[in-house]
């Protein structure tokens, strides 16, 4: 049977439909009024972080009588997004932490568990604490792990010491990170940013962060004494071309240096060294 959804959404649940990239769209655009469907399907998603959140949300707009189990073991809601804006002290820590239930509504079942593995043949998922669930439809959403091992000579225990930054890990290394930016926009010095070869988390956040130390080193009048340096392994400064050049345009009126072609290999923290690998 298929029902008409006519209702207009609240301000809380058009946020929730919104969550994500679909929020310009929505916003930009009325939602299109979709027809529910009614479904007793089990459907199991692993990770409640931006990904998982916003589907839970919209299949519970969609779906009558669906069984919908979120599983991820972190209790907090990261937005991700505004690691930058802490890591550059625009914001306290606090703010991109939230609670995952104030995002999810009632109709969702939220497991507090890590999944552990995927039987795709029986169509269950087990959880660190033993539980089997049974699923006609999973999605898998865990997002990205950092591969922080991957730069020799770094950790995270580092980051906020000796000029070291490093702010996708959390909002604690955001804070740290802010602390060593902002004792750089005092003093100056040599600013080196880099970016992964890899598939990373918001390949934006180091060019944000770039601009937005160079601006704070500007407004306490320090720019003189700072050199900033931009390394990244790929050929241009962004996936989209027209966004690079934007970027090239703008890094040149900032006499910001780049270097292309420059994977990050290592660092020697005692000496302030980057090594690359080439
Ligand atoms: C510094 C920074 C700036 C960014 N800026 C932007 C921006 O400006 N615009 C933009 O669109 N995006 C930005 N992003 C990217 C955006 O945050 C991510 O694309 C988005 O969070 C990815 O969502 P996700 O659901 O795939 O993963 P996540 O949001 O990382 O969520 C994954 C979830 O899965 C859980 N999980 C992991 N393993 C398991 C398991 N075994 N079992 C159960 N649960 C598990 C985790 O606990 C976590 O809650 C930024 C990211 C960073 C780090």
């Amino acid at each position: 049977m298929k029902q008409l959804h006519v209702t207009g959404p609240s301000r809380r649940k058009f946020l929730k439909l919104a969550a994500g990239s679909a929020a310009i769209a929505a916003i930009s655009e009325p939602a299109p009024v979709q027809a529910q469907i009614t479904t007793k399907a089990r459907i199991v998603i692993i990770g409640a972080g931006a990904g998982g959140t916003a589907l839970a949300n919209r299949l519970v707009r969609r779906l009558v009588g669906a069984q919908i189990t979120l599983v991820d073991p972190r209790k907090e809601h990261l937005y991700q997004p505004g690691l930058s804006l802490v890591a550059t002290g625009l914001k306290p820590a606090g703010y991109v932490v939230s609670r995952t239930t104030d995002w999810l509504p009632s109709e969702v079942r939220l497991i507090q568990e890590a999944a552990v593995a995927i039987d795709p043949v029986a169509k269950t998922v087990a959880t660190a604490d033993g539980q089997t669930l049974q699923y006609d439809y999973l999605v898998a959403a865990p997002g990205l792990a950092l591969d922080n091992d991957a730069i020799e000579g770094f950790s995270l225990d580092m980051v906020g010491r000796d000029g070291i930054g490093a702010l996708y890990a959390g909002p604690e290394y955001a804070e740290k990170t802010w602390q060593a930016a902002s004792k750089f926009s005092e003093t100056g010095g040599v600013g080196l940013i880099t970016r992964p070869e890899t598939e990373m988390k918001c390949a934006g956040a180091p060019l944000k962060h770039t601009f937005l130390i160079d601006d704070i080193t500007r407004r306490a009048s320090n720019r003189s004494k700072a050199e900033f340096v931009y390394a990244a392994p790929q050929g241009a400064l962004f996936g989209v071309p027209i966004v690079a050049e934007k970027v090239r345009m703008l890094f040149a009126d900032r006499a910001i240096e780049t270097r292309m072609h420059h994977k990050l290999q290592s660092i020697d923290a005692g000496r302030k060294r980057a090594i690359f690998a080439d």
